[in-house]
């Protein structure tokens, strides 16, 4: 089979590997119906983390079982299946607890710009849709595995609330689906941070109140105008880098929270600002598998439409100009069909 493989910054090729084969008996093996390229492979593909040496790359999936190992009952070949970037068996106590991204048996998906993937712990990780969707649900239910859950779990971590107060820092895919799922959890006033037109009009389509262009200090000042001076509620955190973590800090009045879902590189909390914020601070990879029944059910029934945050479609095999247009800024997020 064929699928991305990323050779140093920049190089991003699309090239003959290993079909993925049944190792342990909790594996599946998917054909891949929709992949993406995610935000976070821009860090490789921008050097901004080293590449030592050639790998496959992508963390996000949608398909239909091809086979799966002895220990596997919950899915049956010829299904369409969803799953987490983190694979878990959905039954140790983290999992129980409901961050399935810390089960003790975690993998991260890493090979899933390919024809075929294996999914380690299918019988945890993966959840099959009542039948065949149709095709217009495609975009959605893949946004679900990763971008639409990571937005979710940023909202129930920044604790959103009916009639709250969000604000929504990112204007990337996660983001977006962050003010979906702000808007979901009942927040009455949504205040998405972006400087870019088309990605502001999709966060009020998606049901953003205001728009704030600023940032850093004056993207604060500007929520705390738009809030009484107090600052909001819930902040959702979607970059990942120093300047927004503090402005999402600052941006929270005394007693709310900040829900994290950026994959911080270099960022600094100072332990006494956050002391005497009274921010509450909760993040990390997002327990996508928790939400998993529920945000399928709402993109199927048509409450949700987060797979609109893909404004570009190619070919698998033309994963690299996928890469290349996001760099670029040319696309919010690429998805692929093989
Ligand atoms: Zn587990």
């Amino acid at each position: 089979m064929r699928g991305a493989v990323i050779h140093a910054p920049g190089d991003v090729r699309f090239e003959e590997r290993d079909d993925p084969k049944i190792i342990e008996p909790t594996d599946a093996v998917i054909r891949t119906v929709a992949t993406c390229v995610c935000g976070s492979d821009l860090w490789p593909y921008r050097g901004i983390e080293a590449v030592d040496e050639p790998h496959p790359m992508g963390h996000e999936y949608v398909g239909i079982v091809e086979e799966v190992g002895a220990e596997v009952t919950s899915v049956t070949p010829g299904q369409f299946v969803v799953g987490s970037f983190a694979t878990s068996d959905n039954t140790c106590p983290n999992c129980r607890a409901g961050y399935q991204s810390s089960c003790l048996r975690r993998e991260f998906m890493t090979t899933c710009q390919a024809e075929y993937v294996r999914i380690p712990q299918a019988q945890g990780t993966l959840v099959a849709t009542p039948d065949r969707p149709a095709g217009e649900f495609v975009p959605s239910l893949l946004a679900v595995s990763d971008v639409m859950g990571t937005g979710w779990y940023a909202a129930v971590a920044a604790e959103v609330r009916p009639g709250s107060t969000a604000v929504v820092v990112g204007d990337g895919a996660v983001g977006l689906c962050g003010v979906i799922a702000a808007r979901e959890l009942g927040a009455e006033r949504i205040i998405a941070v972006s400087r870019h037109e088309p990605r502001q009009k999709l966060a009020l389509e998606f049901g953003a109140t205001d728009i704030v262009t600023e940032r850093g200090e004056e993207g604060v000042a500007r929520v705390k105008e738009l809030t009484g001076g107090i600052g909001a509620d819930s902040v959702l955190e979607c970059v990942g880098t120093q300047e927004a973590m503090r402005q999402a800090l600052r941006s929270t009045r005394p007693g709310g929270n900040v829900g994290f879902v950026g994959v911080p590189h270099d960022v600094r909390i100072d332990g006494e600002e956050l002391f005497f914020s009274h921010v509450g601070l909760r993040g990390g990879p997002a327990p996508v598998r928790r939400f998993l029944p529920n945000l399928i059910d709402r993109v199927l029934t048509g409450r949700i439409n987060p797979g609109r945050v893909f404004d570009l479609t190619l070919p698998l095999e033309q994963v690299a100009e996928g890469y290349r247009a996001m760099d670029e800024r040319r696309a919010i997020k690429a998805l692929l069909t093989p």
